[in-house]
């Protein structure tokens, strides 16, 4: 994972591979020991590199990935990663060589899905997805026959039934109440299909916060994502288990000048930000087409050795500026941290995030192809 000759010349995101085999001994304790990971690996990994991200799980054991297209899979399977690979969104007809020449599972979205597979005439690898309440992908769960008619489709090899929760992450009582209605519909789909005769597939249902607030439940696979990357999606929605997790990434990007503004001068596109007195601002070499949020603009935060450096100025396509006034020392080629650890402070997923009035989710899986990935 070192072969690439890295620059951290602009903007880059560094890896803790540490951190990542840290997490994944978290899950691991707090999983019964029948439950396996199932890592979500879509959106490149939520921005970590799914290349890098699939093979460091691999290394450690995981066997089993999911991704959102057959591209995603595809790209795992050239890079030599092994296993299940679980498409859990729609694939297109046209692609239906992919799922085969790639080894593929798909997932099947309905009943009409499942017929599709059966006009093709192929033989497909499958996971039933069941809609237990989020009224997303998957058969309604009230349709009990149309799923064992899914399961009757001869060239149709259902290697796993699966659902998803919509609520999990949230510990109102209704949300509670909701969320063990899908476990208890999930559960009835998987008891009905059993007493037909079906036994030889594997069932999941949690992703992270299924995990972490119903770890008293479980299935042969937990779809663990946003988690395993040691974030939560908000500030402050750790969920019930006792886990320690660490985040994996961190994100830098130079500081390539330093400029004095004379009280009343404006900085940036729109002159949005102006100078109430004299300011020394800092450019840094990110923007938003690297993936920082252009709502951050005049909002929110960077660390420069060690301090605190409100942005100031709309954030621009490839650049965005700070207010380094107290930040005495700082000097171009310095560098700046949008997301980690400097000094004694930190700047998490989460709090941009909440600056930017959205969950570290979006945040990371839109850390762009742009930002070097450094694996340590
Ligand atoms: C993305 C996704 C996951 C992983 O979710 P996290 O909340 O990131 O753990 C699991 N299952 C499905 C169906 C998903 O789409």
């Amino acid at each position: 994972m070192k072969e690439i000759k890295y620059q951290k010349g602009r903007a880059w995101m560094e890896l803790s591979m540490e951190n990542l085999k840290h997490n994944i001994k978290e899950f691991r304790r707090i999983l019964p020991w029948d439950c396996a990971l199932m890592p979500a690996v879509k959106a490149n990994a939520y921005g970590h590199g799914a290349v890098l991200t699939a093979n460091a799980l691999q290394e450690q054991g995981v066997q089993a990935f999911c991704v959102a297209s057959v591209a995603e899979g595809a790209e795992l399977r050239q890079s030599g990663i092994k296993g299940e690979l679980l498409v859990l969104g729609y694939t297109a007809p046209s692609q239906f060589d992919d799922l085969i020449c790639y080894h593929l599972t798909q997932t099947v979205i309905d009943g009409d899905y499942a017929r599709q597979l059966e006009r093709d005439g192929r033989r497909f690898t499958v996971h039933v997805g069941i809609d237990t309440g989020m009224h997303r992908l998957g058969e309604r769960w009230e349709n009990l026959e149309e799923i064992v008619k899914i399961f009757r489709i001869p060239n149709l090899q259902v290697t796993g039934l699966y659902s998803h929760l919509c609520v999990s992450d949230g510990q109102s009582e209704p949300e509670r109440a909701y969320t063990l209605e899908q476990i208890q519909h999930f559960e009835y789909i998987v008891r009905e299909l059993h007493r037909q005769g079906f036994n030889d597939f594997k069932c999941h249902l949690q992703g992270s916060y299924g995990v972490l607030n119903y770890s008293e439940y479980c299935f042969d696979y937990a779809r663990v994502g946003i988690a395993l990357y040691g974030l939560y999606s908000q500030k402050g929605d750790q969920g019930y288990a006792a886990v320690d997790l660490k985040p994996v990434l961190s994100l830098k990007a130079r500081v390539t000048t330093v400029k004095t503004l004379s009280k009343g001068e404006g900085a940036g596109y729109g002159l949005t930000y102006n100078a109430k007195m004299d300011r020394k601002i800092a450019v840094l070499s990110i923007g938003y087409a690297d993936g920082v949020p252009r709502n951050l603009s005049n909002c929110g935060y960077v660390l420069c050795n060690g301090k605190l450096a409100p942005i100031v100025g709309r954030i621009c396509m490839d650049q965005m500026m700070v207010d380094v006034t107290d930040i005495p020392q700082i000097r171009a080629g310095d560098e700046a941290v949008l997301i980690g650890r400097s000094g004694k402070l930190e700047i998490r997923a989460e709090d941009l995030a909440q600056w930017a009035g959205t969950i570290s989710n979006e945040i990371v899986s839109r850390l762009g192809e742009r930002l070097e990935r450094v694996a340590d």
